[in-house]
């Protein structure tokens, strides 16, 4: 007989440890969470992912009004560049009042100031200064002053529809100068006026294409706040340069094309080529004296990749560092939006948003927790209702049903099994020399010694005291006398520790036997295999006796 020396089926774990329907539940509840994390996970990075499309979208809402906005200024200016161009080479100009009457010298220069004459009822006048001695008439300066005087009501249009344009101004080569709208005694010509970026970088050397030119951002030195300006080169028919058009204007206004809620996320703001902030929620304000660089504008960490995020290509988020960053092109001005987002700010804030569904999942596992605990309480109970406390076999009770299931078993199978009945020789007197505890330890070695001597399908129990069953599954008599007396080795074998370095043995008297096909119930075949064991008591004990009657 094979008898190999592991856990039986017999033989429950002590309370405690898990047996193997709970590993799983343990496994599902691991599974379960893992499955929680994973699909909390996705729905987090989806959300992370929703708000950032959902401020891109806002975003591409707010570049297509200023693009809008900035169009419109351009066309704003070509108006006035075309209508001058056309002035200047115009054969029959509109005869206007003498420049020596509304043309007065400003006292001490060589220079004429005064206000366009009314043109038409109801237009403000637009101021017209000269740094040069008046011309004389029919020559090229004088056809340049009546173009520009003629011009009045369309400088004062072209102010009125630009909506935050400080100034509208042409000036020109010929040292004319006029600006809408007429603030008397505030403007005269300078010469510097030709040395200004503006007029440099729109002139033919700097622009041979003859675009616009976008000026740096400035403070204003009339305390207009921080401004921009914008200009147009004006050619005459021959193709020779002559001036430029352009406006000034304040900043401010810009910022509000760049707010909404969708943007609270991250900081929206607009930059220059050259670095300059021309709109942020904060750093950028009307009254400004300082003007503000995109390295401002950047976290820290951000800062060394300030050159990179103006050369970024536009559309989609990228991850630089801890931020997810955005550009978008405005197109005519060489400007751009950018918006940064704190990936972690953004990260938290969804969480923030999520913490009903974090709820509901804590709340969920919880009672999934709960209920597996129930689960599990109500098997332990269940278990320690058939279990002997102190070995951990099956009780009495137990093992009489497992008695029952093996005399059914037997019977509609034809085959045999057999039951050992076990009993301490001299047990009171084990008790008497080492005392009821280690009285016990030999009654958990013995049970030990049992589950490891019998196969999965054998059950061990204590009927009660130092008593002890044993049911060989499909064991004929033959069979059970051979594992009988290997269990009773066994149990000869093992050392008992006394303490102190002492040990003690135990011995057992085992009687055996057999379940036939048919036959009676577990009570007889108790009765059968007890009278076998007395037999073994009786003659001499630590020994096997067979019950050979039927
Ligand atoms: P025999 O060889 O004839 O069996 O002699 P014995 O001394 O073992 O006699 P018996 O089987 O009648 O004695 C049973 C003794 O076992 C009585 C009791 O003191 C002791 N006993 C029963 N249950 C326990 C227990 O749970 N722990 C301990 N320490 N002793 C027990
Ligand atoms: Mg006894
Ligand atoms: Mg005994």
């Amino acid at each position: 007989m094979n008898m190999p020396a592991k856990p039986t089926a017999g033989e429950r774990p002590p309370a405690g440890k898990a047996a193997g329907p709970l590993s799983l539940q343990r496994l599902l509840v691991v599974v379960l969470i893992a499955l929680a994390a994973v699909g909390f996970y996705q729905l987090w990075t989806a959300r992370v992912e929703r708000a950032l499309l959902v401020a891109e979208t806002q975003l591409i809402d707010s570049q297509i009004a200023l693009k809008a906005t900035l169009f419109a200024a351009t066309a704003q200016l070509d108006l006035l560049r075309v209508g001058l161009e056309q002035a200047l080479d115009d054969p029959a100009p509109r005869p206007l009042p003498s420049a020596h009457d509304w043309l007065l010298p400003v006292p001490g220069r060589d220079a004429f100031s005064g206000p366009t004459p009314l043109l038409s009822p109801g237009v403000p006048a637009t101021h017209v200064t000269l740094g040069a001695p008046l011309p004389a008439s029919g020559g090229e300066r004088a056809r340049e002053l009546a173009a520009a005087a003629t011009q009045a009501p369309l400088f004062a249009a072209v102010k009125n529809n630009l909506g935050n344009a400080s100034w509208v101004y042409y000036y020109s080569l010929n040292r004319l100068l006029v600006v809408h709208p007429y603030e008397p005694g505030s403007i005269s010509w300078s010469d510097a006026l030709l040395a200004r970026d503006t007029f440099v970088n729109a002139s033919p050397a700097r622009n041979p294409g003859r675009g616009y030119y976008w000026s740096n951002v400035y403070a204003d030195s009339a305390g207009k706040g921080l401004m921009c300006s914008v200009v147009n080169p004006v050619y005459d028919r021959a193709g020779r340069f002559r001036g430029v058009v352009g406006f000034d204007f304040t900043v401010d206004s810009l910022i509000g094309y760049l707010t909404g809620e969708e943007l609270a996320i991250g900081t929206p703001f607009i930059v220059n080529k050259n670095g300059q902030l021309l709109a942020h929620p904060t750093l950028v304000k009307s009254s400004d004296s300082r003007v503000s660089t995109l390295e401002d504008a950047l976290p820290a960490p951000l800062r060394p990749a300030a050159n990179r995020l103006l050369e970024i290509h536009p559309g989609g988020f990228a991850a630089i560092g801890d931020a997810y960053v955005t550009a978008l092109d405005l197109g005519t001005a060489p400007w751009r939006v950018l918006f940064v987002v704190d990936k972690r700010r953004l990260g938290l804030s969804v969480l923030g948003d999520m913490r009903f569904e974090l709820a509901g999942m804590g709340l969920l596992l919880l009672a999934l927790f709960f209920f597996l605990r129930n689960v599990r309480l109500t098997e332990e109970l269940a278990r320690l209702a058939v279990t002997d406390p102190l070995t951990g076999l099956a009780n009495r009770r137990r093992f009489m049903d497992a008695l029952h299931g093996e005399i059914g078993r037997s019977r509609r199978s034809g085959r045999p099994f057999s039951l050992l009945m076990l009993d301490i020789d001299h047990f009171k007197h084990v008790n008497d020399t080492y005392g009821h505890n280690l009285g016990d330890k030999a009654i958990m070695a013995l049970a030990e010694t049992l589950a490891a001597g019998i196969r999965e399908i054998d059950i061990a129990g204590r009927l009660g005291g130092e008593e002890f069953g044993v049911i060989l599954a499909d064991t004929g008599l033959a069979g059970a006398l051979v594992a009988a007396e290997r269990l009773r080795q066994a149990v000869a074998a093992v050392n008992i520790a006394a303490g102190d370095g002492a040990a003690f043995r135990i011995t057992v008297s085992i009687g055996a036997a057999e379940q036939g096909g048919e036959g009676g119930s577990p009570e007889e075949l108790m009765h059968r295999a007890d009278t076998a064991l007395y037999a073994s008591k009786n003659s001499g004990r630590n020994r096997v006796t067979a019950n050979n009657g039927q």
